[in-house]
């Protein structure tokens, strides 16, 4: 038995919604729940933009958003959407020039929210461009910055003011007929951004990016955006996520992933299940983990290891997963290996052995992969 194996108790069943394209990947519908960040160099310095992209990417960020604020923005983007291996959406605020030439650059999707465009002929171009160029569109409310009649309407942020805000801009799409979009209604107070996106949920079926939006730094951002997205994400509401950190972006990967990987519904890399430790470990586990965290960052393939500092619940843990230490005395512990006992360890050499026993598991996940992609 495997952690990843499937058991009704941890079904989650994804609200049905329509498929779109972001460049190659598919947003909505069966697609696995995409990972997104934004960068935070100047986008108009290629160079650096390309490299942080880059950063992104292997850290797992399936599409990668840059803000495009001025002409020079848009210029560097025909550069940096040619070097990134993965799809590039562009920022644009109000500005409908910007739109058109960011998705004659090569972007896989805009961030524009059409009823900020301006007169119903800029929309018409913006859209055109859109559709001549193969890009999607992301129409993104966010409560901070809701139009001033809902604002009158509803006397604050609320959820029924967000969602006819992104019900107003999906009508213009709609209108056009142009339903390559995916829509979010992001807040900073989960409770808000909770109850607004169940909302916006049961009203349409355009896929969903989810988002806490500032929700703070590296831990309290990672907490708020754990439960906010975790709980919607539980529902089966939302199609593609972006945490939003005051932190190095790869870090809103990181913790995008793992929040897909604890609940199931996406699986890339090492899981590691270690204890909290007590006066009973027979070996450093934290700083057993910290090493393991960082040795093992480059496997991509889904492979679970429990580091467990004793025999209290080490067996068991050991049980469902690949790939099991629990520490014993004298200096060793006991390696488990698909569930059971395998061979003892020494403690000073068992990181280094943890590592190899993964690089070799992960191979032959892939080549078993390979074998059966090319026997389809
Ligand atoms: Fe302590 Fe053992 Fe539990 Fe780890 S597994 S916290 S060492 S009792």
């Amino acid at each position: 038995m495997s952690i990843n194996s499937v058991r009704p108790w941890r079904d989650i069943h994804r609200r049905q919604s329509r498929k779109i394209r972001v460049g190659p990947v598919e947003v909505g519908g069966d697609a696995p729940i995409s990972v997104q960040t934004m960068t935070n160099t100047l986008t108009s310095d290629v160079a650096a933009t390309i490299a942080h992209v880059q950063a992104c990417a292997e850290a797992g960020a399936d599409i990668v958003r840059v803000s495009c604020p001025d002409r020079d923005s848009t210029v560097a983007l025909k550069e940096i959407v040619k070097a990134a291996e993965v799809p590039i959406v562009a920022d644009i605020h109000f500005h409908y020039k910007r739109a058109i030439e960011a998705a004659e650059a090569g972007a896989a999707c805009l961030r524009i929210n059409p009823g900020n465009i301006g007169s119903a002929e800029r929309v018409r171009e913006v859209i055109k461009a859109a559709r001549d160029h193969g890009c999607s569109i992301r129409i993104g409310v966010n409560a901070g910055s809701l139009e001033k009649h809902l604002l009158e309407k509803y006397g604050e942020p609320c959820p029924d003011a967000m969602v006819e805000s992104g019900l107003e801009h999906m009508r213009i799409l709609q209108d056009n007929d142009f339903h390559e979009f995916k829509i979010s209604v992001k807040a900073s107070d989960v409770f808000l951004a909770a109850a607004a996106y169940q909302q916006l949920a049961e009203t349409c079926d355009a896929p969903i990016h989810l988002g806490i939006t500032e929700a703070g730094g590296l831990l309290s951002g990672t907490v708020k955006s754990a439960i906010g997205l975790g709980n919607l994400l539980w529902m089966g509401i939302g199609d593609t996520i972006r945490v939003s950190l005051s932190a190095d972006p790869v870090e809103e990967v990181k913790v995008g992933y793992e929040i897909l990987k604890s609940l199931g519904l996406r699986h890339r890399g090492v899981t590691i299940i270690s204890c909290p430790t007590c006066a009973r470990q027979g070996f450093d586990v934290i700083r057993t983990v910290q090493e393991l965290e960082e040795r093992l960052v480059h496997i991509h393939t889904p492979i679970s290891v429990s580091i467990i500092g004793c025999v209290v619940n080490g067996p068991g843990e050991a049980l469902m997963t690949d790939i099991g230490f629990t520490g014993g005395g004298a200096g060793s512990g006991m390696v488990y290996l698909a569930g059971k006992q395998d061979h003892k360890m020494d403690n000073a050499g068992m990181v280094d052995h943890i590592v190899e026993l993964v690089e070799k598991r992960a191979a032959e996940i892939e080549a078993a992969n390979a074998a059966s992609q090319a026997a389809e």
